[in-house]
């Protein structure tokens, strides 16, 4: 057994799609014209595939603000937030974050992956137990698999078996961690929330929300899922990323618990890796400032949510069970779905291709993610290019 063999399913699975000349992976973005569009791979496409919620990454605040702190503070922090890489800006936006979030604590970490891995990894240990949904982001699993804590999935947005689960532990359950996303980030669906924390209060035990999909988006201040399903009180800690909503890239827990402030020193993410830097922090902090100053951001994003929900969904094609800034489309057809990601991407739509194993089944996705920025003449010519497809060729979703 060599070393690589390993690695085989990814060679030939990039072999087969070279020979037929697709390159799902990887796109080059070659030139921005905006939020909305640019030259991808030498064509000209509407990016329907970014996490670009509300367009902000061309936002003239953020943008003056990134490039005011780089001119006053310089290019990067060149070292870890518990060395010499904690900036008074990285303290004002934790204070900002909490603020927003009305709890008392909040860590900024450098990613998204840095954040939900690290608190996934550290909150529970060998001896506790992770319960989390089955269809939890890649970076919770990594983490929970280094807490050493056992680890128990439940069926996905299902609270019965997560209750089920919760009961068999016994007297153990009241010290677990349970751990859900607000919106999950494949197909777009929501957290049943208020089931699971109704669960949670029925044991006692903790729970941890990832809001990376929900941040600004949802809730009457865009504080999430948490807010929209009213029971922020009984989520103990709340993670989530700059990377979607925010338009820069870092990531944040916030909490309640005294203790986050001890266990920010023990989360491995968060001490072994360099800080943000001024730009993103600056650019972040403008950002978190327009959430709370224009939430018909958020109106914008669910017209536009809304309209290519509606639209993919009268093509008869399979989407998540309701509307949402993440519009999956299921294509059970391995083959079909790169050849329609292709086909989309010469019709100039460029959204994301996800395979197994990538995706949450067996099956594949085109995942739209939608942008408060899309004019909706620009939501139409999303649908129009699904539209061409589905004409030219019918779904094989027969199983
Ligand atoms: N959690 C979820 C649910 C995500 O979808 C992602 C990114 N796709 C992350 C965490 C990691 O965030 P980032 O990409 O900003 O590191």
């Amino acid at each position: 057994m060599s070393l690589f063999d390993k690695f085989q399913p990814m060679i030939d699975m990039r072999a087969e799609l070279a020979e037929i000349g697709v390159m799902p992976f990887g796109p080059v973005t070659e030139k921005l014209f905006s939020a909305t569009e640019g030259i991808v791979n030498g064509k000209h496409v509407i990016l329907a595939g970014t996490n670009n919620y509300l367009g902000l990454t061309f936002n003239p605040d953020c943008i003056s603000a990134a490039q005011q702190a780089v001119a006053e503070q310089g290019t990067g922090t060149t070292g870890s937030r518990m060395a010499n890489g904690t900036f008074s800006d990285h303290l004002l936006l934790e204070q900002e974050l909490a603020d927003f979030f009305g709890v008392n604590h909040a860590i900024v970490f450098s990613t998204g992956y840095a954040a939900t891995m690290g608190m996934s990894a550290t909150l529970a240990g060998p001896g506790d137990v992770i319960l989390l949904d089955a269809d939890s982001h890649a970076s919770i699993y990594d983490g929970v698999m280094l807490s050493g804590a056992e680890v128990i999935r439940f069926r996905h947005n299902d609270p019965a078996d997560l209750d089920k689960r919760l009961r068999r532990l016994g007297e153990r359950a009241k010290e677990a961690l349970v751990i859900v996303e607000g919106i999950y980030s494949m197909g777009g669906d929501q957290s049943p929330l208020a089931e699971i924390a109704a669960v949670k209060r029925k044991y006692g035990c903790y729970l941890m929300v990832d809001e990376a999909h929900s941040l600004g988006m949802i809730g009457e201040n865009g504080r999430g899922v948490a807010e929209s399903e009213g029971v922020e009180a009984d989520v103990d800690f709340i993670i989530g990323t700059f990377s979607k909503s925010l338009g820069a890239i870092g990531g944040y827990c916030v909490s309640n618990h005294p203790e986050l402030e001890a266990i920010r020193f023990t989360v491995r993410s968060y001490i072994f890796t360099a800080s943000s830097s001024p730009a993103v922090i600056a650019s972040s902090r403008a950002a978190l400032r327009i959430i709370k100053q224009q939430p018909e951001l958020r109106t914008r994003l669910w017209d536009n949510a809304n309209q290519l929900y509606d639209g993919l969904k009268a093509l008869g094609l399979k989407v998540g069970p309701q509307a949402s800034p993440v519009v999956a489309v299921t294509i059970e057809d391995r083959a079909q779905a790169i050849s329609w990601w292709t086909q989309l991407f010469d019709l100039g739509v460029y959204v994301n291709l996800v395979v197994p194993p990538a995706s949450p089944s067996v099956h594949s996705l085109l995942r739209c993610s939608v942008s408060a920025a899309y004019s909706s003449e620009q939501v139409e010519k999303i649908i129009s290019a699904f539209t061409t497809l589905v004409n030219t060729t019918p779904v094989n979703n027969a199983g």
